[in-house]
């Protein structure tokens, strides 16, 4: 028996746990439920987080959340209880299939067969956002060895359970080589531990007009943050999907599963929703939880109903579907085929298990660190760069000098080009007039100098070297 955490939802959201938790037990799930409540009732009794201390209690202890979709009341204050709970519970990897059903529910690719494996906790979404001038605005993009390691090596561990032969990597790596430089080595690293699963890498732009063009040449994706979470809902829509696909959100202790659609308020109530998504998601589940033998029945019923034409309405064809049929009418059918195995749809076979070998993250050796450099941001508003280098100079000192200025960027200053449109967001780049490091001392008299010169400094950011490679990037042009 494995306790679970159940949330109702709002809108379709109990219908449909219904219909998939009655599914599930039919087949033989050995779980016990605790139900909590979240969503639009919790956010409107004045918890802006949309669940209640108790409720994160539960979900703590039981560690397995299986979670119907919740309506966001509309209205500034209220956070999004997804991001909330991933962060929270540290689920770092969203995983999210997304396969066809050609020819029994419509779609422009009939053979498409993807994972997506999402980061789940970095990058833009760190939401670390700030106003430095009038005029810009700034995102960290924050990227880290761990998330990268953990997702990367989920991904192919989850191939090789899962008997899938290629991972293929997507990041924007040309233009971010830090950051997507970071995930795209580490992905080079990893890949290299699984000789029997074949890898590769594509830049996002190009991969993602692939994806969406010729998606059977895909298998599992992984991917950061940002990019994930626009790639899989693009992967669900031409999979034909949307209403059918689940999700699953694996962190080290925790892990919370989904349909990917939302609470469809307009169909509530009325028997019509389909519980495929939050099904699959179910399934997600029980493979998560070792239960691997009823995961595989479940969904092979499933997949035979669908073969069968019983369809709800958002997926009925004429020609195509034989029944159709509401949320309670498919559970039953779904139930009725348990044991049963679909003839033109692949059937699946979960025998190998499901628990991922994944080891906790191992921290490196620290590597040499130099400090060889420091950017100072400067909020000026003035146009010409060189009549701003004149003033930033006055900071210059025996230990350090002003070699560089940038515009959102592009370097300006020197040897600028004047066509290049400026912000009043500058960065000047001090480098040692001699020798290779600075000191921390440097930088402080450099902004004690900027208020006796009147500089407005936003921020600064260090330039260090690590093993005499450069962790930081040229100014474009330079
Ligand atoms: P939605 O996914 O609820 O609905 C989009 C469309 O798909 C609607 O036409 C709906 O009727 C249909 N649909 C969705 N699921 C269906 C199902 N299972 N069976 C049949 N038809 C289905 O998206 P929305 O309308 O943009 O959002 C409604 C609410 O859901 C909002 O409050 C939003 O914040 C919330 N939402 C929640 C989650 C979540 O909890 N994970 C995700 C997305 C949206």
């Amino acid at each position: 028996m494995t306790r679970i955490t159940v949330a109702k939802g709002d809108g379709i959201g109990p219908e449909i746990m219904d219909a998939t938790l009655e599914i599930i037990k039919a087949a033989g799930a050995k779980i016990e439920i605790d139900e909590i409540q979240v969503g639009e009732q919790v956010y409107l009794s004045g918890n802006t987080s949309g669940i209640a201390n108790e409720s994160w209690d539960v979900i703590r202890k039981n560690k397995i959340f299986l979670k119907a979709p919740i309506t966001t009341p509309q209205g500034g204050g209220y956070k999004s209880l997804n991001v909330t709970t991933r962060k929270f519970l540290g689920l770092y990897s969203n995983v999210r299939p997304c396969m066809s059903l050609h020819p029994f529910v419509a779609t422009k690719h009939p053979k498409m067969d993807i994972v997506i494996v999402r980061e789940n906790e970095e990058d833009l979404y760190a939401g670390i956002e700030h106003q430095q001038t009038d005029e810009v605005v700034q995102c960290l993009k924050i990227i880290s060895r761990p998330g990268c390691e953990k997702i990367v090596r989920y991904a192919f561990e989850y191939a090789k359970q899962y008997g899938r032969k290629k991972v293929t990597c997507f990041t924007k790596d040309n233009i971010m080589k830090q950051s997507d430089g970071l995930f795209h080595q580490v992905f080079d690293e990893i890949a290299s531990e699984y000789p029997e699963i074949e890898n590769e890498h594509w830049i996002i732009d190009i991969g993602a007009a692939k994806m969406a063009d010729t998606p059977e040449v895909f298998d599992v994706i992984v991917t950061l943050n940002l990019y994930g979470d626009v790639l899989s809902d693009i992967a669900a829509q031409i999979a034909g999907s949307v209403g059918l696909a689940g999700s699953a959100n694996i962190g080290e202790e925790c892990a919370m599963f989904e349909a990917i659609h939302g609470s469809a308020p307009r169909r509530a109530g009325q028997n019509l929703a389909n519980p495929s998504g939050l099904l699959q998601g179910a399934v997600m589940m029980l493979n998560h939880i070792g239960q691997t033998e009823t995961a595989e029945k479940v969904q092979n019923a499933w997949l035979k109903t669908i073969e069968d034409g019983i369809h709800t309405y958002d997926i009925f064809k004429e020609g195509v579907s034989t029944q159709k049929v509401g949320t309670k009418e498919f559970a039953h059918a779904v139930i009725a085929n348990l044991g049963n195995k679909p003839r033109t749809l692949q059937p699946v076979n979960y025998a190998n298990g499901a628990a991922l070998n994944l080891p906790k993250y191992s921290r490196k050796a620290p590597k040499k660190k130099e400090l060889v450099g420091v950017d100072v941001f400067v909020h000026w508003n003035g146009t010409d760069p060189n009549e701003l280098a004149i003033k930033i100079q006055k900071l210059n000192s025996e230990k350090i000098k002003l070699t560089m200025i940038t515009n959102r960027g592009i370097k300006v200053w020197p040897d600028g080009f004047e066509e290049t449109f400026c912000t009043d967001h500058w960065r000047c780049r001090f480098k040692p007039t001699t020798g290779n490091e600075i000191e921390k001392n440097n930088i402080i008299s450099i902004l004690n100098d900027a208020i006796d010169q009147n500089i407005d400094t936003i921020k600064t950011e260090n330039l260090y070297n690590f093993d005499g490679k450069a962790g930081f990037s040229l100014g474009q042009g330079q």
